[in-house]
């Protein structure tokens, strides 16, 4: 997967050469390169923003070098991070994942002009993505979320790729509690069915964990589960 990424911080994005992204970036499964946005400007001040047409506070950032830099790396499917863009799910991960070339704008001050995001849509896929519903300083610490959400579903990247099916919010449920050893501490038991060797009974505890937490933790994902999803057992629980 390519991926290009232009900021106006590309100091920013040193935690992506760490842990596994690092390595899915040294094994070439994902080509990442970070540009500055300053390097499409053309005064001597390397300016990026201007005041906003209507007035109020802030600074808004220019068309001209996002569209410069758009030119020079796309086309590909620009990614924006904007509070105002859909909710990132783990749906979402898996469709970015699929993808061959991602392009991501960061965002700073009040945002970028319209007519960025209008002029890129003529030409390439555009999407807003929000990471929830508050507001950050820049697109950088969302471009970094979105990155490792989506390196960690790329072929190759996890050891054990199981580990995907069951975790939460892949098959639409939160995941059980994880225990490791030691087996007591702090006068605190591993369940027992877990240390029972019985495999049948910890696949069925870890469904009933993960159907209780989903209920308690998350109500809008237990009434969104699909009914035909759950067996006899499950009703119990
Ligand atoms: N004036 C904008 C508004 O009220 O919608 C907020 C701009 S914010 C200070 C600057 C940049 O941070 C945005 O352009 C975007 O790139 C990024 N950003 C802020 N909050 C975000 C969020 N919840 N999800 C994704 N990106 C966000």
């Amino acid at each position: 997967m390519r991926v290009d990424v232009i900021t106006i911080f590309p100091d920013y994005f040193a935690p992506l050469g760490l842990s596994l992204v690092g390595k899915a970036r040294g094994a070439g499964v994902v080509d990442l390169e970070v540009h500055d946005l300053r390097t499409w400007t053309s005064d001597v001040h390397r300016t990026v923003d201007d005041t906003p047409y209507g007035g109020g506070p802030g600074m808004v950032m220019r068309p001209e070098p996002w569209g410069q830099a758009l030119d020079a790396v796309g086309p590909g499917t620009l990614i924006v991070p904007s509070p105002v863009g859909k909710p990132f799910t783990q749906a979402d991960a898996y469709d970015l994942a699929g993808l061959d070339h991602l392009i991501f704008a960061c965002g700073r001050y009040e945002g970028i002009d319209q007519r960025v995001i209008d002029d890129a849509a003529a030409r390439m896929p555009v999407r807003e993505i929000s990471l929830g519903d508050y507001v950050l300083f820049g697109g950088e610490v969302a471009v970094i979320v979105i990155m490792e959400a989506v390196t960690r579903l790329l072929p190759g990247v996890l050891g054990n790729a199981s580990s995907l099916d069951e975790e939460s919010h892949s098959a639409g449920l939160l995941e059980a509690p994880v225990y490791t050893k030691p087996a007591a501490w702090r006068d605190r038991d591993v369940p027992a069915v877990l240390r029972s060797g019985d495999h049948g009974r910890i696949a069925r505890w870890r469904r009933d964990q993960a159907l209780l937490r989903t209920a308690a933790r998350r109500p809008d994902m237990m009434a969104a589960y699909p009914p035909a999803s759950l067996d006899k057992a499950d009703r119990k629980t």
